[in-house]
């Protein structure tokens, strides 16, 4: 595992070192553990799903664990948007009627989700895949900012939309691509702060990220 993966794996993720301990415990309590590690995923709740696990049937969870290697094995980045996707280039990218001048760009795929259910944005979108965190040790070489600066150089987008969550290092972050984006011919704007600082895209309901939306200011 890459310090990249270790960081993306998170505090309470599933390092190497972690690994090689847990392999000498009990398979229901390793798996537990590993449940556990998951974002939203108290011990009660792992407790419960591992003893679900064990109750259902072979075929139930096979399915299950095939579902997951597929994830990691069939699952690559959309060549324009960067989004996990099987296909070379995402349907989103490949929607004709949407507006290809319009480029919002997010943090996470899941931050993407939440302006398709607001359902009234019609641009294309730009995955960073995290944000900057000089802390952690996540600098623009770990997100996907070149491949937004090679997307840009095409000519076709007018308008980048700094989505990032309003956060110290997504404000960070969408100052640095503002930074890198001055001298080129395209509006940069960012989100109105419609969403209380602090908080995070994916749980903003759909009203307060339409009202962000609407209210965006050039940067
Ligand atoms: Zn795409």
């Amino acid at each position: 595992m890459t310090m990249g993966q270790r960081h993306m794996a998170g505090d309470r993720g599933w390092s190497s070192d972690r690994r090689g301990q847990e392999e000498s415990k009990p398979l229901l309590e390793r798996l537990q553990e590993m449940l556990g590690a998951l974002p939203g995923i108290g011990p009660k709740s792992a407790e419960r799903i591992a003893h679900h696990l064990l109750a259902a049937s072979r075929e139930e969870v096979f399915e299950l664990a095939d579902a997951l290697r597929a994830v990691k094995e069939k699952l690559k980045r959309c060549s324009r948007c960067c989004v996990p996707t099987e296909a070379e280039t995402c349907f989103t990218c490949l929607d004709t009627l949407r507006d290809s001048g319009l480029l919002c760009v997010v943090e996470q795929p899941r931050d993407q989700a939440a302006f398709e259910r607001m359902g009234t944005y019609r641009g294309l979108y730009h995955i960073l895949h995290g944000r900057l965190s000089p802390l952690e040790g996540v600098g623009p070489e770990k997100l996907t900012i070149d491949q937004l600066i090679t997307r840009l150089r095409g000519g076709e987008i007018r308008e980048v939309i700094l989505a990032t969550n309003p956060t110290l290092e997504g404000d960070g972050t969408s100052l640095y691509i503002a930074g890198l984006l001055g001298h080129m011919n395209v509006r940069i704007t960012r989100l109105a702060r419609g969403i209380p600082a602090g908080s995070v895209l994916e749980f903003a309901n759909s009203q307060m990220l339409a009202d962000a939306m609407d209210g965006r200011n050039t940067f």
